[in-house]
């Protein structure tokens, strides 16, 4: 389904100041929401739809990002290629998750790509596959990995040169790390194609590190993953991907979360879902149930009658997003387990209570589904 358009959604125009914001988002979320609306599903999407909006709009930075690409600039899952970015981001330290996104819509408008002057070259992202359960996504997870890292070579310190033996001025540019090649009329300066800018060539490598002058190694770093995360959003570490060439800047680490299929609930959004079987009696009669939250144990009342599909919501009890102000609610959807392996003397019992059961009063959905369906019956 499209999105709509958030200045639509709050029914302002483009140019409305924070103050109309404001009051255009109050008006509708008194509207719409749940606790006006309760069981209005169209209440609460609309609710939801305008909070969104309303978030969005609400800060410069966002809203900016908005105007300029449309919900591909707020939509974390709008996932964009590896702009390389640098934006948002405290230096060696996490950026949020906003940080990520906006760093790599940022960067990748503003980077045209390729080397810049004199042959640097920024270096590459380095992406890392992180698996969480939906506990740690939901209260945020503090941990530690281990990544790629590189040193200055010990064996040349970092010269790229064989100990005892030292790097040459380019014969190609004389050391000027770029050249003229004549095009034409014109004659166009370009990097150096022996020595890639440097200026320099190494005629005997050092062996321990090819000639490079750094050699890889493996280093800690802490991730802390914010609560409230969701599947496929990337964290990202501003300077820890690989670094750069000939004074380049690094790139960028990103950490790309996968959230781990729960036993129990399916997270939708903000919203967790979880399936509860009871048993035919206790579906009749009615009753309390125990049933699971990410917190623990909440006691739930059935009503008598209770059918099979019925969805409870526990308000609340869903995940607070990134985003959000408060958090999702759990839907408890409802399974009546049909008993099996019954004795004879059960079946006999079943046999007599549906005896007792033939007034229709007692199935009013099976005697409504027998009226639609008596003409295909025929
Ligand atoms: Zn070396
Ligand atoms: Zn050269």
């Amino acid at each position: 389904m499209a999105k709509r358009d958030y200045y639509e959604v709050l029914g302002v125009a483009k140019n409305a100041t924070d103050e109309e914001l404001k009051k255009a988002y109050r008006k509708l979320a008194m509207k719409y929401h749940p606790d006006r609306n309760p069981d209005s599903k169209e209440a609460e999407e609309k609710f939801k739809e305008v909070k969104e909006a309303y978030e969005t709009l609400s800060e410069p930075q966002k809203r900016d990002a908005y105007d300029r690409f449309g919900h591909a600039g707020v939509d974390p899952n709008a996932g964009f290629g590896g702009g390389p970015g640098g934006f948002g981001a405290g230096a060696g330290g996490f950026a949020d998750v906003f940080g990520d996104i906006f760093g790599d819509i940022f960067g990748a408008a503003r980077q045209g790509g390729g080397g810049g002057r004199a042959g640097m070259y920024r270096g590459a992202d380095l992406r890392y596959a992180m698996e969480i359960t939906l506990e740690q996504a939901a209260r945020g997870y503090t941990t530690e990995i281990r990544v790629p890292s590189w040193e200055s070579c010990d064996t040349c310190n970092g010269t790229g040169a064989k100990p005892g033996t030292k790097p040459k001025t380019c014969g190609t540019c004389n050391g000027q790390g770029a050249v003229r090649v004549q095009q034409g009329f014109f004659s166009i300066q370009q990097t150096c194609p022996t020595c890639h800018g440097t200026g320099k060539v190494i005629p005997d490598p050092c062996t321990a590190c090819d000639g490079v002058g750094r050699v890889k190694k493996t280093k800690t770093l802490e991730v802390k993953i914010p609560a409230g995360i969701d599947d496929g959003m990337r964290i990202r570490s501003a300077g820890n991907g690989e670094p750069g060439l000939n004074g380049g800047p690094p790139g960028d680490l990103y950490v790309e979360i996968r959230v781990r299929e729960h036993s129990v609930f399916q997270r939708d959004g903000d919203d967790l879902h979880c399936e509860v079987p009871i048993g035919i009696t206790t579906a009749a009669l009615g009753g309390t149930i125990d049933v699971p939250t990410l917190d623990g144990k909440a006691e739930i009342e059935l009503p008598e009658g209770t059918q099979s599909g019925k969805q409870l919501r526990l308000r609340g009890k869903g995940i607070k997003g990134l985003r959000a102000s408060y958090p999702g609610d759990l839907y408890v959807h409802i399974a009546i387990e049909t008993p099996v392996r019954l004795t004879e003397h059960q079946k006999k019992l079943l046999r007599e209570l549906e005896a007792s059961l033939k007034d229709p009063k007692h199935s009013p959905q099976t005697k409504g589904w027998m009226d639609r369906v008596k003409e295909f019956f025929q």
